[in-house]
């Protein structure tokens, strides 16, 4: 999560991640029963790597993986057959900055009451049913795999993610990171003395480079693909030492680091340190971003649409705060337009990242979520690379580009089909019509004339 209630005060947040990713995500093949091929037929095909469209697609997929694709290619004989019509069909999309087992109410009071009441009344279990249904929803919604970024209890992300793999219940593919590592109180508000154990429910408090190493070893004993820190959350700001201490603990086990990270001091330090992907940075100076292209960190933007800071919350609200929330809320989306624009410009790569985490009136998880593809193409991005971003970028930042992120023979059949053509108007991608995720179907909406 991203810390101050940014939608309802549209001032800049305060957050950032650090991720890490392993192997053992995707370890989950469910197609071991021998079974004839399937084929998927549709009118388009979009190759985020190429940008090239291909017409008369036709995808095999052959026990959970693409056996063959391109235009007319020869269909095995006994393969079922789905013909998809005039639809586009594209890789399943990778969100790198999920909160899945939360869903706080915009209608009471922002970020900490929130996490007040959803930590000490929530137990992990619950917690891990509740992303049960947002991980449903964000599969539904094209959404194949996400990188989780703490917010989940105490292991209530890898509990989501080993039942995901085991079968139990259906959801995207999960890069878990276990709680997010942080400076004293985490992102709480203020707490009384006597309250502070719920601080551990959520966050692994470090103070010395040997506490980061020591809560970096245990994150990965808790299950953890992928270390997330909290670099700063107001004046608490995890040191650069103690940032190298956990770079270095990661590294050493081949896992990588997200930093949740925004403003001078804290984005520089992330960056210095050598993690993967820096999440927020609503502020960042250009030394940093420079930084950032050299050592190929990525820039996971957490970005949304003015109006969804304002209206996506619900809540009452008078027609004069509707109107000063807007343009606050205005004001923040064209701030972080610009520096979406200026890291681009610079070279910083970018992996799609939602950050969605607030309940969302009239959207499903996933539909929400996908409004930062809009936000990032409102920003001047070209669709193209708002495509990239959504897959190949956020694929290879997970360690997992040679398993998803694009339509390639061997890779798992991670496939969605949408009406209308995302390379000229990413909104397309939130007209889900079908969904694949390791070759068994999770949504098929019958073909589209
Ligand atoms: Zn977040």
């Amino acid at each position: 999560m991203s810390i101050l209630t940014y939608r309802s005060v549209g001032a800049a947040a305060t957050v950032g991640l650090i991720a890490l990713v392993s192997s053992s995500i995707v370890a989950q093949q469910p197609a071991t029963v021998q079974q004839p091929a399937t084929v998927i037929r549709a009118a388009r095909m979009v190759d985020p790597k190429s940008g090239a469209t291909t017409t008369n697609a036709v995808i095999v997929v052959d026990r959970g993986r693409i056996s063959a694709v391109g235009s007319n290619v020869a269909v095995p004989p006994n393969a079922r057959v789905i013909d998809l019509g005039n639809v586009t069909l594209l890789p399943g999309l990778i969100d790198a900055h999920t909160h899945l087992l939360q869903n706080y109410r915009g209608g009471i009071g922002g970020d900490d009451p929130n996490m007040l009441l959803t930590v000490a009344t929530m137990s992990p279990a619950s917690r891990a049913l509740l992303g049960v249904k947002m991980g449903r929803e964000d599969l539904e919604a094209g959404i194949t795999t996400v990188r989780d970024v703490g917010n989940s209890g105490w292991n209530g992300d890898v509990a989501l993610r080993d039942a995901i793999n085991a079968g139990w219940v259906q959801g995207p593919r999960i890069v878990a990171s276990t709680r997010a590592l942080s400076a004293a109180g985490g992102q709480f508000g203020e707490l009384q003395p006597a309250a502070q154990h719920l601080v551990e429910q959520e966050y692994a408090v470090v103070s010395t480079p040997d506490d980061a190493r020591r809560a970096t070893k245990q994150a990965f004993y808790d299950g953890a693909d992928v270390i997330k820190v909290i670099v700063n959350t107001g004046p608490r700001v995890v040191s650069l030492d103690e940032m190298r201490a956990i770079v270095d603990e990661a590294h050493r086990v081949g896992k990588r680091v997200a930093a949740h990270a925004i403003g001078d001091t804290a984005t520089f330090i992330a960056a210095e340190a050598g993690v993967s992907s820096i999440e927020h940075a609503y502020t960042v100076p250009d030394t940093v971003l420079k930084l950032m292209a050299r050592k190929g960190i990525f820039l996971v933007a957490t970005d949304y649409p003015a109006e969804f800071y304002v209206d996506g919350l619900g809540g009452p609200v008078t027609p004069e705060q509707h109107a000063q929330r807007l343009r606050g809320a205005q004001a923040f989306a064209k701030s972080n337009a610009e520096r979406l624009m200026r890291a681009t410009r610079m070279g910083v790569r970018v992996a799609f990242g939602s950050d969605e985490y607030y309940d969302a009136p009239g959207y499903t998880r996933g539909q929400a979520s996908l409004l930062t593809l809009q936000a990032y193409q409102e920003a001047g991005m070209p669709p193209l690379e708002v495509l990239r971003a959504a897959t190949i970028n956020s694929a290879d930042l997970l360690g997992l580009a040679d398993r998803i992120g694009s339509l390639e023979t061997g890779k798992l059949a991670d496939i969605i089909a949408v009406d209308g053509d995302p390379l000229h108007d990413v909104k397309d991608l939130r007209k889900t019509r079908f969904v694949m995720k390791g070759g068994v179907v999770i949504r098929n909406d019958g073909a589209m004339k």
